[in-house]
């Protein structure tokens, strides 16, 4: 007697998931045609705006240094302590280059510095002689204390 009810309250359960994949399958569809056939500035508005707008700022006088979407990597270390990798950097002064000695071999690298307030916030690699190390050329490293963090 209790048989019955349950079972075709499975039944009713198993027809009703299977509508409901359908109707998301084909909602899925429908968005991403939305985004194909959109112009590509259009799309770059939706995705990219808060990508685009300075991200790092120099922590003593704000003077904003790069976007969050040039940042490279974390896993730096420089004289103060963790440090920051960027592709590029803004309103920055290269210094002289310099041979120098780091952990992962030697290189030519330029101090780095602060265009507004002169703060020394990290190097940049302007050479290396190591083929492994070759991807880090023309890269910045900034010293995590010496930045500050906006949106
Ligand atoms: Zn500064």
């Amino acid at each position: 007697m209790s048989s019955v009810p349950s079972e075709s309250y499975k039944l009713d359960e198993r027809s009703s998931g299977t509508e409901d994949n359908v109707h998301e399958f084909e909602e899925r569809e429908e968005v991403a045609t939305f985004f194909v056939n959109m112009p590509s500035p259009i799309a770059s508005i939706c995705f990219g705006t808060a990508l685009t707008l300075p991200k790092y700022f120099c922590r003593y006088c704000e003077n904003p240094l790069a976007l969050g979407e040039d940042l490279i990597s974390k896993k730096f270390v420089g004289a103060s302590g963790p440090a920051f990798m960027f592709s590029h950097a803004m309103n920055v002064v290269v210094g002289p280059k310099i041979g120098r000695k780091l952990l992962t071999g030697s290189y030519v690298v330029a101090d780095v510095m602060c265009s507004k307030c002169g703060e020394k916030l990290g190097w940049k690699y302007v050479e290396t002689f190591n083929l492994k190390q070759r991807y880090k050329e023309g890269m910045f490293v900034i010293e995590k204390l010496k930045l500050t963090k906006k949106y």
